[in-house]
C-alpha cells in the first residue's frame, strides 16, 4: 500500500457505503413507483436493508443519460481515464474491510474470502487503468503508393452489464473497468441477492471522479423486463453478462435483434483429472481449494473429480481427511472457511443432485455418513464416491460444496469423459508426465487449463470459456478489445 491509499480521508464509514438507492446519472435515486425489495443475510435470513426496485422505464432513461455521458467521456484522454481508475482502485483498497463486511453480510462467504474478492476485483481496475494507455492502432504496409492505411481503436459506446450473486464485487469490476478505460459508459444490473457490493463500489467510483452517467447501477428484481431493455435498446452497443447458460442464451437472442457486441461468461462443468502418476497430496489440496471456494458456488470450481483406478482409493482417503477439516459457519465468524449457500432454493437443488447420485449407485463417502444433514441455508461439504456417469452431477453445474469422484482407466477415457459436456470453461489435471500435460492441455475443450494448479485466475490472464460456456475474454491484454472497435482508415490521394 502507498501512503495515499491509507490516508485517513480515504477511509470511510459503513454509512458512507451501505446504500439503498439505485445510482443513475450521478444521483442516488428511488424507484419512481416507490418499490423496494429486501436484501437478506443468507447465514441468518435476517433483513439487512430494503433497496430501490427499478423498472424497464427507469432503465431506459438511465441508458439515455449514459449515452450523453459516453459522448463526453469518449473524448477524454486515456491518461485521464487511467488516473480516475487508479483513484477508484486506491479507494477500494483503503476500504477493503468495509467492502468485505458488506459482501459477507449479503452473500454469505467468509470474511477472508470476501477480502480476497475485493482485492481481486480491484486488481482489474488497476490493470485496466494501465491498459487504457496501451490501446494502440496499426499502420498497415500499403498496397498502393497513392494511399496509406491505418487502424485506430475506439470505444464501442454504451455498455450494459448483468452480473451474478456469487462474486458480487469482482464480476462488476471486471466489466466496468475495461468499459471505463476504453471510453465507454456502463449500466450495471447486479443480482437482486447482492446489490449492496455494487452500490458500495459505485459510491467509491463517484468519489474517485468517474463522471455522472459514466457508471450506473440499476437495482431491480424485475430482471426479465430490465434485461430486455438492456439487450434491445438501440443506444446500447454492447451487452456483457456473467451468469447461467440458459439466461445467457436468452440475452444473446435478444441482443441479436440489433446485432450488439456480446461477452458471455456462462456456466462451467470443470473436471479435475488425477492421473496415476500424480502427487496425490497436491492433487487433493488443489481439488479442495477449487471445489470448496465460495462454498462451491463458482463457475470454474471443480465439478467432477476424475481419478485413475490405480489411485482412486488412496486419493479418496487423502481428500476426505482434508474435507473433514473444512469449517462451515456464519462467514462473519473467525475461523470459518465456508458459509451458507445463497438461498434455500440453492440448498434444495444441491440436495436433489446428491439424492440423484445416490439413487444412481453413488454413495456419500465419509467416515461417518450418518452425520450428513443440512440446516437453514447450510449444506455440509460432501464427497460422493463411485458415481456413475449417468448421474446428474456428471453433466450439471452443482453450485454447492459437493465433490463427486469418478473413475477412469486410460488417458483416452479421461479426456473423453472430461470433454463429454456442453460446457468448456476451466479444466485441471494433476500429472508428473510432461508429455501428457501438453497433450491433454491441447485436447481438453476448455478455455482455461490448470496443470498441477487450480488457483489459475488473476487480472493478467484471459478468463473465458468455449462451447456453451461463453464468448469473449475478461482481463489480460485481450480484455480491453472486447470494449473497443477497430476502425480502418484509408488515406488516399497521396
Ligand atoms: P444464477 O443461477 O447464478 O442466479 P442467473 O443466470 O439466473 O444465474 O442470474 C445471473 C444474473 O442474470 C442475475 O443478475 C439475474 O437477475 C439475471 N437474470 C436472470 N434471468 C434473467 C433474464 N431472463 N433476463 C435478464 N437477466 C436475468
Amino acid at each position: 500500500m502507498t501512503a495515499s491509499m491509507t490516508a485517513p480521508e480515504n477511509v470511510l464509514t459503513v454509512q458512507d457505503l451501505l446504500k439503498q438507492q439505485a445510482f443513475v446519472n450521478g444521483e442516488w435515486v428511488d424507484s419512481i413507483h416507490g418499490d423496494t425489495f429486501d436484501v437478506t443475510n443468507p447465514a441468518t435470513d435476517e433483513l439487512i436493508v430494503k433497496v430501490a426496485d427499478l423498472s424497464a422505464e427507469e432503465t431506459r432513461s438511465a441508458i439515455n443519460s449514459a449515452h450523453q455521458a459516453y459522448l463526453q467521456w469518449k473524448g477524454t484522454t486515456a491518461k485521464h481515464r487511467a488516473s480516475v481508475l487508479k483513484r477508484w482502485y486506491e479507494l477500494i483498497m483503503a476500504n477493503i474491510e468495509l467492502l468485505a463486511e458488506i459482501m459477507t453480510l449479503e452473500q454469505g462467504k467468509s470474511l477472508n474470502e470476501s477480502r480476497g474478492e475485493v482485492a481481486y476485483g480491484a486488481s482489474y481496475i488497476e490493470w485496466f487503468a494501465e491498459e487504457a494507455r496501451r490501446s494502440y492502432g496499426d499502420v498497415i504496409p500499403t498496397t498502393g503508393s497513392d494511399r496509406r492505411m491505418i487502424t485506430i481503436k475506439q470505444p464501442v459506446g454504451v455498455v450494459t452489464a448483468i452480473t451474478p450473486w456469487n462474486f458480487p464485487n469482482a464480476m462488476i469490476t471486471r466489466k466496468a473497468s475495461p468499459a471505463i478505460a476504453a471510453g465507454c459508459s456502463i449500466i450495471i444490473k447486479p443480482a437482486a441477492e447482492t446489490p449492496l457490493s455494487a452500490l458500495a463500489l459505485v459510491e467509491l467510483a463517484r468519489r474517485a471522479g468517474v463522471p455522472a452517467g459514466v457508471i450506473n447501477v440499476i437495482t431491480s428484481t424485475k430482471s426479465r423486463e430490465v434485461g430486455l431493455e438492456m439487450t434491445t435498446n438501440k443506444l446500447v452497443q454492447k451487452v456483457t453478462f456473467t451468469g447461467s447458460t440458459p439466461v445467457g442464451k436468452i440475452l444473446l437472442t435478444q441482443a441479436a435483434q440489433t446485432v450488439k457486441k456480446a461477452s458471455m461468461e456462462l456456466g462451467g462443468n470443470a473436471p479435475i483429472l488425477v492421473f496415476a502418476d500424480a502427487d496425490l497430496e497436491k492433487a487433493a489440496q488443489g481439488a479442495l481449494g477449487s471445489k470448496f471456494r465460495n462454498g462451491g458456488q463458482t463457475c470454474i470450481c471443480a465439478n467432477r473429480i476424475l481419478v485413475h483406478d490405480d489411485v482412486y482409493d488412496e486419493f479418496l482417503q487423502i481428500f476426505a481427511k482434508k474435507v473433514e477439516q473444512v469449517v462451515q459457519g456464519n462467514g462473519m465468524d473467525d475461523g470459518v472457511d465456508i458459509g451458507p449457500l445463497v438461498s434455500q432454493r440453492a440448498v434444495n437443488d444441491v440436495a436433489a443432485l446428491v439424492d440423484d447420485a445416490c439413487t444412481q449407485g453413488g454413495r456419500i463417502y465419509s467416515i461417518d455418513s450418518s452425520n450428513h444433514k443440512h440446516e437453514g441455508n447450510f449444506f455440509p461439504p460432501t464427497i460422493l464416491a463411485d458415481v456413475p456417469q449417468k448421474a446428474r452431477v456428471f453433466s450439471e453445474e452443482i453450485f454447492g460444496p459437493v465433490a463427486p469422484v469418478f473413475r477412469f482407466s486410460s488417458d483416452e477415457e479421461a479426456v473423453a469423459m472430461a470433454n463429454d459436456t456442453e460446457y468448456g470453461l476451466a479444466a485441471y489435471m494433476y500429472t508428473r508426465d510432461y508429455s501428457r500435460a501438453w497433450t491433454m492441455s491441447e485436447e481438453l475443450e476448455y478455455g482455461m487449463v490448470g496443470v498441477n494448479e487450480t488457483a489459475i485466475t488473476s487480472e493478467v490472464i484471459p478468463f473465458g470459456g468455449v462451447k456453451e460456456s461463453g464468448l469473449g475474454r475478461e482481463g489480460s491484454k485481450y480484455g480491453l478489445d472486447d470494449f473497443m472497435e477497430i476502425k480502418y482508415i484509408c488515406m488516399g490521394g497521396i
